[in-house]
């Protein structure tokens, strides 16, 4: 079983349909993936009607953006009941949090001297139900500015750099807490990527799990490298948490992150669904 639980589409800052993802996991040889876009359940229905059509069992997921200790970290959130009142309200103040960053973030491009309007980014963006920084990156692509969302990241609008605005997110004790309130089952996404590594050590999992009831982590994913897959598969053994593996797929928006480029063991994905349906998710 090739199975891949970390996946986004256009309802985020992936480039492809739910319908096309789907088809794009059948010929990528996988047997289930879970669609995890950034804070919405938006297409969750159509990648499930697409898979029951063509035989791929999609997992019903969700990537919650929430910070700790002044870094943003990733939640994922498996199984949800996406009609969950306050899941859905949260999820509801983190996407109007990111819409009330965009004008922010094209102010200070434009006073950085680059040419955008928010009406080019929401362009951009289309019927997405979360947009983002991938959707501004992709503009000035677009115009020329830069050869890529790497690019976009790396010179304007990562952190630190001139185009960045902050936006709203939540504690990811607050995010896991409401992931459990949904009946949903709580993992970190790539806990040692980006700037984490250094804040999330072996005593705040430890202290996420015994208050929090955290359920697992991401172990095999691109942002980490060898020596950090090794040690959170030790870490995350050792504290009985549920360790996954997969691509982060964004279609076109994000380079070596190919659908099955890392796959979640059959035993982790069963350890994961078991504990959805105890918790009285949906699977
Ligand atoms: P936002 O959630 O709008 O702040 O944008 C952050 C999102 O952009 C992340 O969740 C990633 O999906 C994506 N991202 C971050 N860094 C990069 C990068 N260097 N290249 C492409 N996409 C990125
Ligand atoms: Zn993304
Ligand atoms: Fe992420
Ligand atoms: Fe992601």
């Amino acid at each position: 079983m090739r199975i891949d639980l970390h996946t986004h589409s256009n309802c985020s800052d992936g480039t492809d349909s739910p319908t096309m993802l789907v088809h794009k996991a059948i010929a990528a040889g996988l047997d289930v993936i879970a669609l995890t876009d950034h804070d919405t359940f938006a297409g969750i229905a159509e990648a499930q009607e697409a898979g029951k059509r063509s035989g791929l069992r999609v997992l019903n997921g969700l990537e919650i953006s929430t910070k700790f200790e002044g870094r943003s970290v990733h939640l994922l959130g498996y199984g949800c009941d996406p009609r969950n009142a306050d899941l859905k309200a949260e999820l509801a103040r983190i996407r109007a949090g990111r819409t009330e960053r965009l004008p922010r973030m094209v102010d200070n491009l434009r006073a950085a001297g680059i040419d955008i309007t928010i009406d080019e980014v929401y362009a951009q963006a289309g019927d997405a139900s979360a947009v983002g920084r991938p959707h501004v990156a992709d503009v000035l692509v677009r115009k020329g500015v830069v050869a890529s969302r790497d690019e976009a990241f790396a010179t304007w609008i990562g952190e630190g750099q001139p185009g960045y605005a902050e936006r709203y997110a939540c504690p990811v004790e607050e995010g896991i807490d409401l992931i459990h309130g949904a009946r949903g089952v709580a993992l970190i996404a790539h806990p040692w990527g980006r700037d984490t590594r250094a804040v999330l050590t072996a005593d705040v999992f430890e202290r996420l799990i015994r208050e929090h009831q955290l359920d697992g982590i991401e172990v095999e994913h691109q942002d980490h490298d060898a020596d950090a897959r090794e040690l959170l598969f030790e870490m995350g053994g050792r504290l009985g948490l549920i360790r996954t593996g997969s691509s982060d797929y964004h279609g076109k928006g994000k380079v070596a992150h190919e659908l099955g480029c890392n796959l979640t063991r059959v035993q982790a994905y069963n350890e994961l669904v078991a504990r959805i349906r105890r918790r009285g998710g949906i699977v």
